[in-house]
């Protein structure tokens, strides 16, 4: 909406979910911190999953894995991981990435594994973002053009070493097929924390790479390995200085940054003064990615206690000085902030004919507080996961705290009608005709009426 367009009127009549565009505000880094630092593991030995795993676990944080494909085929007893190895590190969250399929020596990988590498990873393991970054072996590029072409990012190794620099900016390198990286180990540097913190100094993005650990198995990653009571001691100094340092797979960063610098968050219709509307959106188009990596908001409010979603699901959020916090994802609906201290809004006629009559199974009365909520369905408290099903005001019905367990939603004659997996903390799962349904959340079920 152009507030510059509006009459007095119009903006009278607005009262006071006036929302201006510089109320909401994109973070430079994921949650508002100074700095980005990702960490960058090479060539895929066993180390990975001896020592890099339970160390990036231990603190939650989360690295870039470049796979050589041909070492992973035939991985398993030359110190190299095979798939199942690469399999155990995606399946923590970290980011798979290419590293060529056959890592040529002293001579840059020859241009068709840019897309056969990934292509073959892809098929290997699945991930959410896909394969977008690749770092090349010796670090030289087989072609810039051709490599952002397939992905978001191309990693060389020490910037300088290109004549850029070695902490990159808040938009990153000027070239995205030249990311620098610092060598780690006995052949580069063992200062994680004096680079890091130059990174929070200069608003910038350091990226660490490193082939294997000391004394481990290291497979054909045994140039320069590092020492990993060193890289231990980073992640817990990134973990003290939580509120200025972003540890993320250089992957993410790079989408951040292009996500970051192409989106706009504005205020939309449909606000009302317990409620403001906004719309992150961006129109970056390649081939690559969707770039839906979450972005960090800050909207300023009063409330001093709201709920936020986007396209009807609940968005974990957090109100600080003046802010509410939250991280949501372009291009995916609409995201409403609401003033959570304020009575509900009155809901529509044909649904309050519904609430009247639906007390008797939605609700029970073992259940705290289910009195308040008559569209709450027994939280399962026997269990040792806590669930809710419910009807969202725009007749959706919700599950939430499903987590992890699937969920199928039957109707009234007991036929399927869709199964899905829990995900989000709360998500929509089904909208259909009026009528009772029943849903399954791991082996319990609970009924709801739409
Ligand atoms: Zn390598």
């Amino acid at each position: 909406m152009d507030y510059k367009k509006l009459s007095v009127a119009a903006l009278i009549a607005l009262g006071s979910s006036m929302v201006f565009a510089q109320d909401a505000e994109i973070a430079t880094w994921a949650g508002f911190r100074k700095a980005a630092v990702s960490f960058t593991f090479d060539d895929g030995p066993q180390s990975d999953v001896d020592v890099a795993l339970p160390m990036f676990e231990k603190y939650g944080y989360k690295a870039t894995f470049n796979i050589v494909t041909n070492w992973a085929n035939g991985g398993g007893n030359n110190g190299m991981l095979n798939w199942s190895g690469v399999q155990k590190l995606s399946a923590a969250g970290h980011e798979i990435a290419s590293h060529s399929d056959s890592h040529p020596n002293g001579k840059p990988m020859p241009s068709n594994e840019i897309s056969s590498s990934k292509g073959t990873i892809s098929q290997k393991i699945q991930q959410k973002y896909g394969v977008v970054t690749l770092a090349y072996p010796n670090c030289d590029t087989p072609g810039d053009a051709q490599v952002l072409q397939n992905y978001v990012v191309g990693r060389i190794c020490n910037g300088s070493w290109k004549g850029g620099s070695d902490i990159m900016g808040k938009d990153g390198p000027s070239n995205w097929a030249a990311v620098s990286a610092l060598m780690t180990g006995n052949q580069g540097t063992s200062d994680f924390k004096g680079n890091m913190d130059k990174a929070v100094q200069q608003g910038g993005w350091v990226a660490f790479l490193t082939h294997g650990f000391q004394n481990k198995t290291n497979g054909f990653a045994d140039y320069s390995p590092t020492d990993a009571n060193g890289m231990d001691g980073a992640l817990q100094y990134a973990q003290q200085k939580d509120k200025d340092i972003w540890v993320a797979p250089m992957g993410y960063v790079a989408m951040y940054i292009k996500e970051r610098n192409a989106s706009k968050i504005e205020p939309q219709d449909g606000g009302s003064a317990n409620s403001m509307a906004f719309e992150l959106k961006h129109s970056i188009a390649d081939n690559i990615s969707k770039y839906d990596y979450p972005l960090s908001i800050k909207v300023k409010t009063d409330w001093s206690k709201v709920e936020v979603t986007q396209d009807g699901a609940k968005l974990e959020s957090k109100v600080d000085g003046g802010y509410v916090y939250f991280d949501a994802v372009p291009n995916a609906g609409k995201i409403v902030v609401t003033n959570a201290n304020a009575a509900p809004e009155p809901e529509s006629s044909s649904s309050s004919e519904v609430e009247s009559s639906s007390s008797e199974f939605l609700c029970d009365a073992l259940i705290p507080g289910c009195g308040d909520n008559p569209w709450a369905i027994a939280p399962e408290i026997q269990d040792n996961f806590h669930f809710a099903v419910y009807r969202s005001s725009d007749n959706y019905i919700v599950v939430s705290g499903a987590q992890g367990h699937e969920i199928t939603v039957f109707n009234s004659l007991g036929h399927k009608l869709r199964t899905t997996r829990g995900l989000g903390a709360e998500q929509k799962v089904y909208t259909g005709a009026k009528g009772v349904y029943i849903v399954k959340v791991g082996n319990k079920t609970r009924k709801v009426k739409l």
